[in-house]
């Protein structure tokens, strides 16, 4: 499914986020990324996008090499890739409708863009998706009048939209209360189960990773340095 070899990330300015960073992950599993700040959690999530270019190493997803597409490969297969963002990353001024369906467009870009007609298979999806979020009858609301875990859903229906083969989410808890991290957790999981597809999150609360993740991969310093079930993790980490 998700295949990452020897993956290195050297920032410009010479900080060494991921060294010779190697796993996999199969159909269907839940994946957590822990480790101290600065530990390249966050590059790592953002290199399977290549919303951050990775400098060595390779990432298939199925049978592509992610890391040897151009620009316009990586628009389509961007499409396989649902991500959901710490900040959420909504377009404040549009609808929570309009977000949803951008999801089907890959990066919107234009207003022009914006403006294509959607199919009438993908405006249901978008109803039956933010339905299934929680969202019915905010459809119209705009974004910026959300709070921050209706938000969050709403970044999540959009990811779902892609029909995606897997889910990346880059610390989808870090702005969100205890009570609303749980409910947005609890609904990232469920739905990637309904669809079938693997989830790798990143996030820095550990007790998270322990309840939501099969798998627990541990960073320091940009290096892999556990990866097992949350059972195998010391009491203490
Ligand atoms: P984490 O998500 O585990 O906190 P990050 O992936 O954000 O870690 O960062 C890993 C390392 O890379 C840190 O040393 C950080 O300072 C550095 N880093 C992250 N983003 C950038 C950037 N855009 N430019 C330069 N250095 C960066
Ligand atoms: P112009 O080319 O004159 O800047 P646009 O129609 O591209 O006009 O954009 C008008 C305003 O809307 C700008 O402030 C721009 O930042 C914003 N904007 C453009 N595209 C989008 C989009 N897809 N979603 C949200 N805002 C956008």
């Amino acid at each position: 499914m998700l295949s990452i070899t020897d993956l290195g990330k050297t920032y410009p300015g010479g900080d060494r986020a991921l060294d010779s960073v190697t796993f996999d992950i199969g159909s269907e599993e839940v994946v957590a990324i822990i480790g101290p700040s600065g530990a390249g959690k966050s590059t790592l999530v953002r290199c399977i996008n290549r919303l951050t270019e990775p400098t060595d190493g390779t990432i298939h997803l199925n049978d592509t090499d992610i890391t040897a597409l151009s620009k316009d490969e990586l628009r389509t297969a961007r499409q396989d890739i649902g991500m959901v963002f710490q900040e959420y990353a909504l377009v404040e001024r549009l609808t929570v409708m309009e977000n949803v369906l951008s999801g089907r467009l890959g990066a919107v870009s234009t207003w022009q863009a914006f403006r294509r007609k959607f199919p009438a298979e993908d405006i249901q999806r978008a109803y039956a998706t933010l339905d299934r979020v929680g969202l019915a009858g905010h459809e119209n609301d705009r974004a910026d009048e959300l709070s921050g875990g209706q938000r969050q859903r709403v970044g999540i229906a959009r990811a779902v939209l892609q029909r995606p083969e897997i889910l990346l989410a880059d610390e989808p808890t870090s702005s969100l209360d205890p009570e609303t991290s749980h409910a947005v957790m609890d609904l990232l999981t469920e739905i990637a189960g309904d669809e079938g597809i693997p989830v790798l999150f990143n996030i820095h609360e550990v007790p998270l990773a322990r309840e939501y993740a099969d798998r627990i991969i541990g960073l320091s310093d940009g290096q892999l340095v556990f990866d097992g079930p949350p059972t195998a993790l010391d009491e203490d980490a």
